[in-house]
């Protein structure tokens, strides 16, 4: 297999380019025999369908799912970011979908049902823990949390006999307190069962969960994967390792025969039943399509990935290092630092770089954390991360409002804490703009009770 810059750059290309997939046949004969140009970049196919050339391939759509008719099920453009993010997870097929928040939604609908349940790590995402609190639950889907996600026997302890997912986030958003990957899905392989990771503060690039036992990844291309905050979007990564025998008892919906008798997904599509059956069944029910456009932005940002994080995680280190020697400071949350508890295992799963979204806490509580974000220039206030440009958010009172201050305080929420995304921004600039904030924020007239 080549490397990974090289497979982001030309992963998903080439099959594209050689027509893609057999599609244009009937355009190719119309205009033989003057060959078509072909484009180095992945072509945009901004059409909401295509046509069938010939009687027998509209109902081979229909009866086989070949070819592309509806964008809604399929899109060439949308195709080719999906095999280039297969290929840098190491996965074996991915769906590629409108957001982040779609692909950790139908991926977990096509793993569990009314009456079933999800165990998660309770450090995650405040729009995955929303779906598992308030959204799953009035489908009958009701979410179990494991509070010491580090702890392999937590996981076990927590197993039910309705539980069908175990979901964690490889660098949980922000409070990077590190789980054992691998130890996580020994537990869940033990009883059968999927373990979902969430890898968008990794990236394919620091970690590919594949590689230690996840059975599907899940990314907000959003962030670091599109690169450039200018579009949303979300991807399910299947490792094509979905086994019918052993777990076949416990997802009957892929091993059952379809809806007219037919066969079921696991006979149809063996180990990768999971994704086609998220492919068939859940994705163009529930409509999160993605816009080829975006499909492409999101293609042609991975181009840069490992240049972008490689820079943004090794700044990063310098800037949490700076930041924990600072008076104005309480606490740097980053798992790149000897100090943080996750280092022994962010040694193990994050060789490479250790990523860029961290908390810190300053002294002085909220007043200081606003006096800071009012004074920086070059960081942007805004709720979003994995952009090229450094970010900042306070989320206590915004991302984390709706926990109370004693769920806030167990992720590592306090009055005075700060997100910060970095960017690719120099380091002399960034730590001149920190110090801007920082002697703001001591100047801040201090709270009450800190
Ligand atoms: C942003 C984010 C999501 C949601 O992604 P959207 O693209 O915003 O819908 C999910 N998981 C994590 C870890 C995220 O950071």
């Amino acid at each position: 297999m080549t490397g990974f810059a090289t497979r982001q750059v030309h992963a998903g290309g080439t099959e594209h380019h050689a027509g893609a997939a057999g599609t244009t046949r009937g355009t190719a004969q119309r205009t033989a025999p003057e060959r078509r140009p072909t484009p180095r970049a992945t072509p945009v196919y901004l059409t909401a369908g295509f046509e069938f050339e010939e009687w027998e391939q509209a109902g081979g759509h229909f009866g086989a799912g070949q070819g592309y008719a509806y964008t809604r099920t399929g899109n060439p453009t949308t195709t080719a970011v999906e095999r280039r993010i297969a290929a840098l997870e190491g996965g074996a097929d991915a769906l590629f979908v409108a957001s982040g928040q779609a692909a950790v939604t139908v991926a977990l609908l096509g793993l569990v049902a009314a009456g079933q349940r999800v165990l998660a790590a309770a450090s995650l995402y405040e729009g995955t823990r929303g779906l598992l609190l308030e959204n799953l639950p009035r489908l009958g889907i009701e979410a179990d949390f494991v509070d010491d996600a580090t702890d392999p026997a937590a996981w076990e302890r927590a197993i039910r006999p309705e539980t069908r997912v175990l979901f964690l986030e490889s660098i949980p958003n922000a409070r990077n307190d590190l789980p054992d990957l691998a130890a996580v899905a020994d537990v869940a392989h033990a009883h059968g069962l999927a373990l979902v990771v969430d890898n968008t503060l990794a990236t394919p690039y620091l970690l590919r969960p594949i590689e230690h036992g996840a059975d599907v990844v899940v990314h907000s291309a959003s962030k670091f994967l599109a690169g450039h905050g200018s579009v949303l979007g979300g991807v399910v990564v299947d490792s094509g390792t979905f086994d019918a025998a052993a777990s076949g008892a416990l997802y009957p919906h892929l091993v059952a025969p379809s809806r007219t008798g037919g066969a079921s997904v696991a006979v149809r599509h063996g180990g990768l039943a999971r994704l086609a059956y998220v492919r068939e069944t859940v994705a163009p029910r529930f409509g999160p399509t993605p816009s080829p456009l975006n499909a492409f932005l999101v293609g042609q940002g991975i181009e840069t990935l490992s240049l972008r994080v490689a820079r943004q995680s090794a700044t990063a280190l310098e800037v949490a290092r700076w930041l924990a020697f600072r008076p104005e400071v309480a606490s740097v949350d980053y798992c790149g630092l000897d100090s943080s508890p996750s280092y022994a295992l962010a040694k193990r799963y994050l060789p490479d770089g250790q990523g860029s979204v961290f908390t810190f806490t300053l002294h002085g509580g909220a007043p200081a954390a606003r006096a800071f974000v009012e004074a920086v220039e070059v960081v942007t206030h805004m709720t979003h991360i994995g952009d090229v440009r450094s970010l900042v958010l306070h989320p206590a009172s915004t991302s984390h409002v709706l926990r109370t201050p004693a769920e806030q305080a167990a992720s590592g929420v306090h009055p005075g804490t700060l997100r910060l995304s970095i960017g690719i921004e120099d380091l002399p600039d960034l730590l001149a703009d920190l110090e801007r904030g920082l002697s703001s924020a001591s100047r801040a007239v201090p709270e009450e009770t800190p």
